[in-house]
């Protein structure tokens, strides 16, 4: 494989970004080379619980409320034509997600911390209702919030199927390919030299998650990520406890426990700022189980499965970098997702494309993402 390969656009990272951002390309008959250093899904993508919480999920800048929401709806759209184009099932879910409390002052503080315009009115559900529609929480639980447009997939499944897709019209895609080194000239971008060999190309898209920076600074720019480690463990109830058995995702504040289509249920997540290991702690997985079994009690008596880790990619700002770099022409970047990279995978795709085809992000309306955006408030320091 060693040699000169060209593309129009390069995408280098085959997480659930540079495959969502790959497929959209190849969609609209682009002429698209993703390279991925070690293998597609191998990085945080494959730690992910997989949820699309656009409602639940506390976005405090309006843009990012809007595009989580854009961005459920796309993936709902896709579904069914990249699971028949790749072959995967991408297990979307749409259960609701529940969010439950265990007195009136718990109800009070979470109301007043949160941005109530940016997300839809949830429906309240009394002690009553809370037991009939789940009857599997604790009985304890005072209420709690319904959400029936959340869902959620299985994460690995969802890049693999983008990736696939993207092949299926067209796209090439190289793992194993390691030391990328931007090319660029006064003219911008030219390609990328690897330990595979020269690629050129007119752009270049960087969705390397949590190694987006190490690229960046290449050219001289600046775009900080800040690694927040999570832990996730997976259980499963034996048929005789299927009834005990979560059929709604429930989004507690202190765990999520997400059925997955698999039949298994994610418990998640730790999040540990500024550790990029992955061992499994078990104070971590402690951590979890107690707060699950304390929702639902039958938990009990599920089998333990496994636990995992990964790094999520924050930012300083908690906003990705999603745009045009614009002191290099050609070059962009879309990274830095944090904890919502998998419901924010389709819109990234999108946006990015829309980018490629000479839309500004004016009129996407995604200044606030600009890749740029740290760089300029250095040089204002
Ligand atoms: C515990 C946990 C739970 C989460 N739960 C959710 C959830 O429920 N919902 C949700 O939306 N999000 C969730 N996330 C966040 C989500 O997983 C991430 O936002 C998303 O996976 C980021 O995708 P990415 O493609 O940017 O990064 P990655 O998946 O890390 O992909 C980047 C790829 O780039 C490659 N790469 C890096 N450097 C180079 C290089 N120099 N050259 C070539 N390739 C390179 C890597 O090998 C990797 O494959 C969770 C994350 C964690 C850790």
């Amino acid at each position: 494989m060693r040699g000169k390969h060209h593309a129009e656009t390069i995408i280098v990272g085959g997480g659930v970004i540079g495959c969502a951002i790959a497929c959209e390309l190849a969609a609209r008959g682009h002429d698209v080379l993703l390279v991925e250093r070690a293998r597609i899904a191998g990085g945080t993508s494959c730690a992910a619980a997989g949820m699309l919480g656009a409602d639940s999920e506390e976005f405090t800048h309006a843009v990012m409320a809007k595009l989580a929401r854009q961005s459920r709806v796309l993936l709902h759209e896709q579904e069914e034509r990249i699971s028949s184009l790749s072959g995967v099932e991408v297990g979307l879910q749409q259960h609701g997600f529940i969010t439950p409390f265990r007195s009136y002052s718990e109800v009070s503080s979470y109301k007043n911390n949160r941005s109530s315009t940016l997300s839809e009115e949830p429906i309240w559900w009394d002690r009553v209702s809370v037991q009939q529609e789940a009857p599997w929480l604790n009985r304890d639980t005072y209420g709690a919030y319904y959400r029936p447009s959340e869902s959620e997939v299985l994460p690995v499944n969802l890049t693999q199927a983008y990736v696939r897709s993207a092949q299926a019209m067209g796209a090439r895609v190289m793992e194993g390919v390691q030391d990328v080194h931007l090319h660029t000239d006064v003219n911008g971008v030219q390609g990328i030299e690897t330990s595979l060999g020269t690629m050129t190309s007119r752009n270049v898209i960087i969705a390397t998650g949590l190694h987006g920076e190490e690229l960046m600074r290449q050219v001289g720019l600046s775009s900080p990520v800040l690694p927040v480690k999570g832990e996730i463990a997976a259980v499963q109830f034996s048929p005789h406890h299927v009834g005990y058995r979560p059929d709604k995702t429930v989004y507690a504040e202190d765990i999520y426990i997400v059925p997955k289509a698999n039949g298994e249920v994610w418990l998640g997540a730790t999040s540990l700022p500024g550790r990029t290991d992955t061992k499994v702690s078990v104070q971590g997985i402690q951590k979890l189980l107690t707060a699950a079994t304390s929702w639902v009690p039958g938990m009990k008596d599920a089998h333990f499965l496994r636990a995992w880790a990964g790094v999520r990619p924050s930012t300083p700002d908690g906003l990705p970098y999603v745009g045009a770099c614009e002191s290099v022409p050609g070059l962009f970047a879309a990274f830095g997702h944090y904890r919502n990279g998998i419901l924010l995978s389709a819109i990234t795709g999108s946006l990015m494309a829309d980018l490629i085809y000479g839309k500004t992000s004016e009129e996407l309306g995604i200044q606030d993402l600009s890749p740029n955006r740290m760089n300029r408030k250095e040089i204002l320091q």
